[in-house]
């Protein structure tokens, strides 16, 4: 029973991707679209430990799940319960995918190899926005289908495996769109702002939560316009452009997180 309901998820793929406009095909960084059982239980949807977005599709539900960088090709599972609390496993495959190699030179030395009076920082903002980027909160009909927030060509692509003067740093995790200094950044749907700060290797930064688990992140501004609590719609403006903290020149670096993965941005943009 369990394997056809399987099967039959396999086969509904294709037409749900495209009634969503994503591109659906399961990858590291990517997205997994999964119709949901019909008598399955969408708040008890699960993928790990996170909770996972859910929305509708053909006006049947489905959920939406983040693929981490590092998820590992092969069976993965989101676990759901039905109405009489069963815990389904539906299975779906990750196939194997490979990002380019970057090499960049930042002048700022301190930025590369931080000094021990700058770690203090660091490690607290590390933990500020990890926490921002796994915030969940309840909301209906997340839309999940964004403006570009700046336009412009991008200048670095999610995912790159970045050496910054010839050494391994952390994978690409958003896209970087180059624009002038003082463009504005405007919201890519609606949403609520989550947190602000000025943090030492993303500068100026706005995080905005949309529900359930999608937050978007932007970075390097030079003027940040919203607070904290504040909602905003689609397209109104956050702030502008520029090249506050780890840069070679002004662009925005616009992050999406989903069930607290980084995943890329271009997704989640009309084709
Ligand atoms: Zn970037």
């Amino acid at each position: 029973m369990l394997r056809l309901s399987v099967l039959l998820t396999l086969a509904l793929f294709a037409t749900l991707g495209s009634a969503l406009s994503l591109d659906t095909t399961p990858v590291p960084g990517g997205i997994a679209v999964i119709p949901l059982p019909a008598d399955a239980d969408p708040a008890s949807a699960r993928y790990g430990d996170n909770k996972v977005l859910i929305t509708k599709a053909d006006d049947k539900p489905i959920a939406v799940i983040g693929l981490p960088l590092a998820s590992k090709p092969g069976r993965h599972y989101l676990k759901i319960k039905d109405k009489l609390g069963k815990t389904l496993s539906i299975g779906f495959q990750v196939a194997d995918k490979s990002y380019e190699e970057q090499h960049i030179t930042i002048k700022d030395k301190r930025k590369v190899n931080p000094e021990k009076r700058d770690m203090e920082r660091i490690t607290r903002e590390s933990k500020q926005i990890k926490q921002a980027l796994r915030h969940w909160s309840s909301r209906d009909n997340v839309i999940v289908e964004f403006n570009q927030p700046v336009s412009g060509p991008t200048s670095s692509p999610f995912g790159l495996r970045r050496f910054f003067n010839e050494q391994a740093r952390k994978p690409h995790s958003g896209l970087d769109i180059a624009a002038p200094e003082g463009t504005p950044i405007q919201a890519p749907a609606p949403g609520t702002v989550l947190d602000t700060g000025d943090f030492f290797f993303n500068g100026n930064t706005v995080l905005l939560d949309h529900g359930q688990g999608l937050v978007t992140m932007y970075c390097h501004m030079s003027k940040i316009d919203v607070t904290p609590g504040q909602t905003v719609d689609t397209g109104e403006v956050l702030g502008e452009v520029g090249m506050t903290g780890r840069v070679t020149g002004p662009h925005l670096h616009w992050g999406v997180s989903l069930n607290d993965a980084r995943i890329d941005p271009v997704l989640f943009l009309p084709k």
